[in-house]
């Protein structure tokens, strides 16, 4: 399952789940039945799973549409089993089971119980049974009490036969845990080609990189404030590129003060001052005759997205979904 949440992490929905289209992937992985839409209307015919608990207003069109819904209540699964009766079909549905995320699902120690009354429902078929991960990459011992977990409710409710598709690892699982457990993955981050692992990150490729322009190059005396509430004050003579990218566009304000560079003809330069809406001051005394209308890399193959998000004081899954619609996406092979 390519999970495709929110715009593709920021990369655009459309133009990643037509990239995906081709491959062997059972199930896109949305948040909402708006996503499920736009993959539709992208002219996807990939299977489409929602990966949270439904509200009550969007179940008809889901199962007029044959999307996948998991289950969390037997509420929601009476609730398709009546639309999937009225529209004349079988609704094939996943299980969704808690067994540590405290987000959705059923709580791990009532589902046995509970498959009394959902396996009844005539109308839905049940193919799929999924848990989540809260902590994969932060606490090795819970998230293997967890896989463990997962195997017991499995053996209790009739084996792994029972389920056409079992389902439990987010990137950091099927990167750093044993995959027997299941014959599905729900990797997210790491298609975009960054690890919740740092480890592993040699193994991937950043796909996304984000790139402006300078705008203009001045040098500054000693003593000039640069940006909002002058936090940084040049103590020599300065040469400063301002670029023409801010907080408008997504990248970090919180990055101000932190440290944090951009990389302009290939050298390092540091941010100065806060980060404003639109424009970003850097210093590029050390990288040589920077002109207007150069090219910066904010992150990318030489600044690591995750270093900008670890000053902001965030995850790369924010700074990705937080780019806003003001940057342009291009993909490779895009002419022009
Ligand atoms: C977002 C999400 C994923 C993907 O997580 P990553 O850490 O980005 O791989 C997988 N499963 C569920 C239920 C999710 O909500």
């Amino acid at each position: 399952m390519a999970v495709v949440k929110a715009g593709a992490y920021g990369h655009g929905l459309e133009a990643v789940a037509k990239a995906l289209a081709a491959e062997d992937i059972v199930f896109l992985g949305v948040a909402n039945v708006a996503e499920a839409r736009r993959i539709r209307h992208a002219g996807v015919a990939t299977r489409i799973y929602l990966l949270g608990p439904t509200w009550a207003g969007e179940r008809e069109e889901i199962v007029a549409r044959d999307w996948t819904p998991c289950l969390s209540s037997l509420a929601e699964a009476e609730h398709f089993n009546r639309l999937a009766r009225a529209a004349g079909m079988r609704l094939k549905v996943h299980i969704a089971v808690d067994t540590g995320m405290g987000r959705g699902g059923f709580l791990q120690d009532q589902l046995p119980g509970l498959m009394a009354a959902l396996e009844p429902l005539a109308h839905l078929e049940i193919e799929g049974i999924g848990s989540h991960l809260p902590s994969a990459d932060e606490d090795e011992a819970f998230t293997r009490t967890q896989i463990a977990r997962y195997l017991a409710i499995l053996d209790q409710l009739g084996g792994p036969a029972r389920f056409k598709w079992r389902h439990l690892l987010n990137s950091a699982g099927l990167l750093g845990y044993d995959r027997t457990a299941c014959n599905l993955a729900r990797p997210g981050l790491m298609l975009y080609g960054v690890s919740p692992l740092p480890h592993f990150q040699d193994q991937l490729a950043t796909v996304m990189t984000l790139k402006s322009r300078v705008t203009l190059v001045r040098t500054l005396p000693a003593g000039h404030g640069v940006s909002y509430g002058r936090q940084f004050v040049t103590t020599r003579p300065t040469r400063v590129a301002t670029i023409g990218i801010g907080y408008g566009d997504g990248y970090p304000r919180h990055v101000s003060g932190q440290g944090a560079e951009v990389c302009v003809h290939g050298c390092h330069c540091p941010i100065l001052g806060r980060v404003t809406m639109d424009q970003i001051m850097v210093d590029v005394t050390a990288a040589g005759d920077v002109i207007e209308g150069d090219e910066v890399e904010m992150f990318g193959p030489h600044i690591p997205v995750a270093v900008i998000a670890e000053k902001a004081g965030t995850i790369v899954w924010e700074i990705f979904t937080g780019i806003t619609p003001r940057v342009v996406r291009c993909y490779l092979g895009d002419r022009g």
